[in-house]
């Protein structure tokens, strides 16, 4: 493999995306932005195989690429505002559920759903599918709590799909407010009740909490990403190819910016850069603090102003020459240590949420 590749076990992956599934009922896959590293198809054609009714994807501008995989309801999160052409497209898509977070976007969408234009496709049928996001704690995006009931007057030139939920990462209260602002809002309406960062014990007992007067749990769906495609870590493993190899010597200078080699040993050309998104990570911590020191212990003063790679070459982090390039990094290893031969791979440390990887290899 040339490049920067994803290591894929796809059985033990399938046997952890089947292991959160199976406890997390409501389930709704979120595939956005880079694909969690693998990418908004093979997120789609996986989630077709888990067997869930609908995806949620970030953008509108996302629908696309996961709508030829998957054949269920797809859910764009980012909430809908006039002037975004394809997102009014997307409103007349029976499979697209969109999210809106304003009175006055409601209001449009509805006075759009009135418009043949939009009625379009068959007989005048389809009327947009709604989800409407309140304001939680977050403070991102929605519709204020004790505007609510202003929503009961929209509804009715809309499909709706329920109320979102979008809670803070970790936060002390957030069951709490969950249910405060989910009970709020089924008093408006009966609904669903779509949520993220809660986990699945939680949104069960929330659904229970908030069961109607005949019993019946309220339905809850909540939206999963990271601890869907990344919650084992084991699973998958991202790595680089050696590009070339060279003997350096102690005062010699190598890279855009001519550095000058401060020890004997070998220069590394690793595959992955700034594209694949290296640089951008591991660097900033490591490079601090006891690190630092150690650099100038061993390197000299130089080296103080280097930062760590992401990759490891003989069980070791090593440094940079200098920051990485688009498409290739240089890396240093002392001469004490045995080089990797051009055309191996080299584990190589990547936020999964950031990176671009060349493939995705399936092992
Ligand atoms: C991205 C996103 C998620 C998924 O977040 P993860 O932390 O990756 O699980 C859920 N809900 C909303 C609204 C999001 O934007």
């Amino acid at each position: 493999m040339s490049g920067v590749s994803l290591r894929l076990d796809l059985d033990r992956w399938r046997q952890h995306l089947a292991t959160v599934v199976d406890a997390t009922p409501g389930i709704v896959p979120v595939a956005k932005g880079n694909g969690y590293g693998f990418g908004l198809r093979r997120l789609a054609a996986e989630s077709a195989r888990l067997g869930v009714d609908s995806v949620a994807v970030g953008l509108a501008s996302e629908v696309a690429a996961v709508r030829t995989e998957f054949a269920g309801d797809i859910v764009v999160m980012t909430p809908w505002r006039p002037g975004d052409d394809l997102a009014r497209e997307l409103l007349s898509d029976r499979r697209v559920i969109t999210t809106v977070s304003r009175l006055e976007d409601l209001q449009a969408i509805g006075a759009l759903s009135g418009e043949s234009a939009l009625a379009g496709e068959s007989a005048g049928e389809h009327r947009p599918r709604v989800i409407v996001e309140i304001l939680t704690s977050m403070q991102r995006h929605g519709i204020r709590p004790e505007q609510l009931p202003a929503v009961a007057d929209q509804l009715n030139r809309i499909s709706f799909e329920g109320w979102m939920v979008h809670l803070p990462l970790l936060h002390e209260g957030r069951f709490e407010e969950a249910e405060t602002l989910a009970r709020a809002a089924l008093a408006v309406s009966p609904g669903a009740i779509w949520v993220s960062h809660l986990p699945a014990v939680e949104a069960t007992t929330l659904g229970r909490q908030l069961a109607g007067a005949d019993g019946e749990p309220a339905s809850v769906r909540l939206r999963v990403g990271t601890w869907l495609w990344l919650g084992d870590p084991g699973a998958y493993s991202p790595v680089a190819a050696v590009l070339d190899v060279h003997r350096v010597r102690r005062g010699d200078r190598a890279g855009y910016r001519q550095r000058k080699i401060t020890k004997d040993g070998w220069l590394l050309v690793l595959a992955g850069g700034t594209a694949h998104g290296i640089g951008m990570e591991a660097p900033t911590p490591a490079a601090s603090g006891r690190q630092r020191l150690i650099a100038l212990a061993q390197g000299g003063l130089e080296a103080a102003g280097r930062a760590l790679s992401p990759y490891t070459v003989g069980g070791k982090k090593r440094w940079f020459l200098e920051p990485p390039h688009m498409q290739a990094s240089l890396v240093l290893l002392p001469l004490t240590e045995q080089p990797p031969a051009i055309g191996d791979e080299v584990p190589v440390e990547l936020r999964l949420t950031t990176a671009l990887v060349d493939q995705v290899s399936e092992v």
